[in-house]
């Protein structure tokens, strides 16, 4: 019998086991694809006999920062999924997972000042990929007692993945426990699987609905290791370290998969390269971020209000220029897509982004101020009261933008106890803010 055969009957023994319905963790990558794949394969074996009783959760974890190709290649293939599954009456439901928009990386990084993330500040991983997946699969327990997870972790990925899969304790069946979700078991079906063994059964089984050859070309085309599914599996390598990462992803010090894909007819992503550099930098650069931390330390803290508004300007600039480069550079290509809209930031996003910045003494709605130059948010209302009323003070050498400078400073302070150092501040504003008029005029 070959392996994937085996695989097969291995996994009705387990379906028959108990009642737990299955979690089949899917990243798009060649191993989950893989898992997948079997399972699909087994229900259609089940479903004709009447037997496939129990449902399929397939789970995905979608930060909202994915590399744009990946998240039309992963959204497609959810959708294929589940088209499939309800023609061929299985059951089947797919979930993509998502952070809470106050939780996403822009809401956090351009709306609270977050500056990007490090190896040693890495506050992305918890609230965009691991709280997402354990409140999903944790309410999947609380509504069945219990569940069982499907992983496409292999042994000969690496040495450290082989050693972290046999140092699981297996019961009886083969399973372990999940190590933070009480009540979820674990699977992993193709731990023995070779790397050449999972090329060759996707090579010589196209799903249902289509080759895999789109999803080897994307592994041509990017680099690094592993799929990046970190929430979902927890054998996965560390996050930031993985195949398919977020864009923005600035705990690596160069994004191989995008240098990559660049390289590989996807250079029309370009801007989405050229950002990331450029957050990479404000975050190293004392300039942009504030003197003080959140909690009063002194240190480098928050990016600055002028450093996000630039970063969010720039942001709608980098989304309208990926979108005319696709356009452009991609007409013709196979796999050309003539209504792709490449989204960057969410609407919610902006205007929780303005709803930080009020916080912080924006007194002009700019981040709707800048969202209506690129025909966002256009039915919001720029004007506020406070900067009404100073627009109608007839005061001589009033000047309201640096006023609000000023303001951000006494903003951002109230909540600090200690305010030592504050008039320092409020003095390097203004000289920069005068510095930035005379360059304007000059
Ligand atoms: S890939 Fe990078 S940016 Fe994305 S969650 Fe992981 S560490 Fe954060």
């Amino acid at each position: 019998m070959k392996i994937a055969e085996i695989t097969i009957e291995k996994l009705k023994e387990q379906y028959f086991a108990d009642n737990r319905p299955w979690v089949v963790t899917y990243s798009g990558g060649k191993d989950s694809t893989t898992v997948l794949h079997l399972v699909i394969t087994m229900l259609l074996q089940l479903n004709k006999e009447g037997k496939d009783h129990k449902h399929v959760y397939v789970v995905s974890s979608d930060t909202t920062v994915e590399m744009p190709v990946i998240e039309n290649y992963t959204n497609t293939r959810l959708n294929q999924i589940t088209k499939y599954a309800n023609e061929s009456d299985l059951k089947i439901s797919c979930h993509k997972l998502e952070p809470k928009v106050e939780e996403s990386f822009w809401t956090l990084m351009l709306g609270k000042g977050y500056p990007a993330p490090t190896s040693s500040f890495r506050w992305c991983t918890e609230r965009m990929k691991i709280d997402p997946a354990t409140e999903f699969l944790k309410g999947l327990v609380t509504k069945h007692q219990s569940i069982l997870m499907l992983l496409g972790v292999r042994s000969d990925e690496s040495q450290a993945r082989a050693n972290s899969i046999e140092s699981r304790v297996l019961n009886h069946r083969g399973l372990s426990v999940h190590d933070s979700i009480p009540n979820a078991y674990v699977l992993s079906p193709i731990k023995y699987w070779t790397n050449a063994e999972v090329w060759t059964y996707l090579g010589k089984n196209p799903f249902p609905w289509g080759d895999h050859t789109y999803m080897m070309s994307l592994y041509d085309k990017g680099s690094g290791e592993g799929d990046c599914n970190i929430a979902l599996n927890p054998e996965s390598p560390s996050c930031g370290k993985t195949r398919f990462g977020c864009w923005v992803c600035t705990v690596v010090e160069t994004d191989r998969s995008m240098e990559g894909m660049l390289r590989n007819g996807e250079e029309w992503m370009t801007p989405l390269w050229e950002y990331r550099e450029k957050i990479y930098a404000y975050r190293n650069d004392h300039e942009k971020r504030d003197t003080r931390r959140r909690n009063g330390q002194k240190g480098a803290g928050p990016f600055l209000m002028d450093t996000r508004k630039e970063l969010v300007k720039l942001l709608l600039e980098t989304e309208k220029k990926v979108n005319e480069n696709y356009h452009t550079m991609k007409k013709g290509a196979p796999d050309y897509n003539p209504h792709e809209k490449v989204g960057l930031i969410k609407d919610e996003e902006l205007e929780l982004i303005q709803e930080n910045w009020s916080k912080d003494g924006d007194i002009s709605n700019t981040a709707y101020r800048i969202a209506q130059e690129y025909n966002r948010l256009v039915n919001k209302t720029v004007e506020t009261e406070l900067r009404s009323e100073l627009e109608e003070m007839d005061e001589e050498n009033f000047n309201i933008d640096l006023f609000e400078r000023i303001y951000e400073i006494q903003s951002y302070r109230k909540n600090i106890s200690n305010r030592y150092g504050i008039l320092n501040d409020i003095e390097k504003r203004v000289v920069d803010f005068y510095k930035g008029e005379f360059r304007e005029t000059n």
